[in-house]
């Protein structure tokens, strides 16, 4: 298992101020968000509407070719300081269910049953994702996939917690109803409980960028773990299947951004 080790000079700079994010595009049906109009500007990773043409393909998606707090980037991030107060997360078990966006597959949980309490704010769970393989690397390389836990606040405020995957030696059973909805998308219920998908190790890294798909809105919270879970090479085969070839954005520029290093709170 990897793992990657944040810089020890932390220096006393002010947190990155987050500004208010339209909701996500891909934030799930739970979430509700009017449909925009670029939800039907067709757009792919590669070729001739690849993520190089996506600030072109719509004037909605200009923020993708033109913003300077873009994600994924490279981790761990430079300059970086401790985080003050410790992101709260509350989960209980419910159901969701798994759709093909096209691009990715995601579950929808049928009630927001999981929460992150941070900064003041409340985000709710909208809709687990994953991109194979990972969208952030560490060190300039990638693992084998990232799971994205997409939460939003009632004005639309969006934070995303960013889980790593790497292959392992036996199934990952809390992983396993992901995986199935990953094989065969559709209506059938599966078990949904956020708490057992995370890591054991509460580390993160934290710092303010975009979603990493059409529109790039930015403003975007990020809350990436630094230790992967360990999934089955059966169970990384599903995601790669399903990723339609890869659905990885390339990590953008960090430019002046600093990241804060911290731990999670996770009460069951
Ligand atoms: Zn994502």
């Amino acid at each position: 298992m990897k793992r990657f080790v944040l810089p020890a000079a932390l220096l006393l700079l002010p947190v990155l101020a987050s500004c208010a994010a339209e909701a996500p595009d891909d934030a799930g049906a739970s979430a509700a968000p009017p449909p925009a109009p670029a939800a039907e500007v067709h757009w792919t990773y590669d070729g001739d509407t690849g993520q190089d043409t996506w600030g072109d393909l719509s004037a909605d998606f200009a923020t993708c070719s033109t913003g300077a707090a873009q994600s994924p980037i490279d981790l761990p991030a430079h300059a970086g300081v401790r985080a003050t107060e410790h992101p709260r997360i509350t989960s209980t078990p419910t159901t969701a269910q798994a759709v093909d966006t096209g691009h990715t597959i995601q579950l929808v949980p049928r009630t927001a049953t999981s929460r992150v309490e941070w900064d003041g704010k409340n985000f709710d769970i909208a809709q687990v994702h994953f991109h194979a393989p990972s969208e952030h690397t560490v060190d300039g390389e990638a693992m084998a996939a990232e799971f994205h836990f997409v939460h939003a606040t009632p004005g639309g405020e969006t934070l995303v917690i960013g889980v790593f995957a790497e292959e392992g030696p036996h199934d990952n059973q809390d992983w396993q109803p992901f995986v199935e909805g990953a094989a065969t998308p559709g209506t059938k219920d599966l078990p949904f409980y956020v708490s057992a998908m995370l890591p054991e190790d509460p580390t993160f890294e934290s710092y303010v960028g975009s979603l990493t798909t059409p529109p790039c809105t930015e403003g975007v919270r990020w809350i990436v773990y630094t230790t992967p879970v360990e999934l089955s090479a059966d169970q990384l085969a599903v995601l790669e299947e399903a990723s339609h070839g890869h659905n990885a954005r390339h990590t953008q520029p960090e430019g002046d951004r600093a990241a804060s290093e911290g731990t999670v709170i996770l009460e069951h």
